[in-house]
């Protein structure tokens, strides 16, 4: 768990974008600490590029704040971004030429200083080194993308920001990503945010993470305690819920409520406990309709995703 004085690195307050009519992104609080994997997760066209695009200034919001490294990314942009590094979309490179000459031009183009040490640096620690000469035309998908991570690694930014890394990579391809990831961020101690469609992808590598759908923030915490399939979003139908919620009022039940809509009351309970606090309901004269265990993330997530393809 994150302490209190954790460094925030991005703290996004009520984000909203519009492309006319449509809300692309509407009213995001996200805050990623130093040292997170932060999992960004949600079916496609759930507002995860749009978000990306504003946090590397590519596009303006309509409405909020985004704040990284603690200073304000509208008022001091080129320094804060001086200390991202991204890749946002499939990274280009001149497949006649080889790998590490692509990464001298684009050193070149960045304004850094960048040594042909550090280049070298960059292709050991995304598994290139050996294939250094190699001309781009010739590597794998998978080893393209790993290039444009050590691109945006040149610079040895503190945060990275990866969009949909995997995407169209063979199951090998993405466990070496993956494996990347867990080494930048345990050996390295680079902050990643990393945005995915695949929630398995997200769960490997991640400590925290949001879900996102239609511009909205619907789940987010701690992955592990997401993931806890023990703890269970349990809704029970009854017929008068203002009583129900008054007799458990003095009961262990009562911080175990965390939701009450019209004849629903929703509880975080465990498998073992329906029976009982049904039977305890029932006992203190409230009919119970239904009990409706809530989707597993697992399945509220391919639920969202299935919703939209
Ligand atoms: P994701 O990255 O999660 O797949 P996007 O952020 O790309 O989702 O898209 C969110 C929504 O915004 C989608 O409905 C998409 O069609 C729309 N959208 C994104 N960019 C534009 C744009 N430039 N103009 C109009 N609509 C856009």
């Amino acid at each position: 768990m994150k302490s209190v004085n954790s460094e925030l690195v991005i703290e996004i307050k009520n984000l909203s974008k519009s492309f006319k009519n449509l809300i692309a992104v509407d009213n995001l609080n996200i805050n990623v600490f130093q040292g997170d994997v932060f999992g960004f997760l949600g079916p496609n066209g759930a507002g995860k590029s749009t978000t990306i695009r504003m946090l590397l200034t590519l596009i303006k919001p309509n409405k909020g704040s985004i704040k990284i490294f603690g200073k304000d990314l509208f008022k001091e942009r080129l320094s804060i971004l001086r200390n991202i590094g991204a890749i946002v979309e499939k990274p280009d490179f001149y497949g006649y030429l080889p790998a590490i000459k692509n990464l001298e031009i684009v050193s070149k183009i960045s304004g850094h200083d960048i040594s042909k040490k550090r280049i070298m640096e960059v292709l050991e620690l995304v598994g290139l080194a050996e294939r250094y000469k190699s001309k781009v035309k010739t590597f794998s998908h998978g080893m393209k993308q790993r290039l444009g991570i050590a691109q945006a690694l040149l610079h040895n930014p503190d945060l990275i920001i990866l969009d949909e890394p995997t995407t169209g990579l063979d199951p090998m391809g993405m466990k070496e990503i993956r494996d990347l990831i867990i080494h930048l961020s345990r050996d390295l101690k680079k902050t990643i945010f990393l945005s995915s469609h695949i929630l398995y992808e997200v769960e490997q590598v991640a400590n925290r993470m949001i879900i996102i759908y239609k511009g909205t923030a619907r789940v987010e915490g701690n992955v592990k305690d997401l993931l806890n399939a023990t703890n269970l979003a349990v809704t029970f139908e009854v017929n008068d819920s203002e009583k129900a919620k008054g007799i458990l009022n003095e009961t262990r039940w009562k911080e175990k409520l965390k939701n009450v809509s019209g004849q629903k009351l929703e509880f975080n309970i465990e498998n073992h406990e329906i029976a009982s606090l049904n039977k305890y309901l029932v006992e203190y004269g409230v009919d119970v309709y239904s009990i409706i265990p809530t989707r597993s993330l697992e399945e509220y997530f391919l639920k969202i995703t299935q919703e939209t393809n």
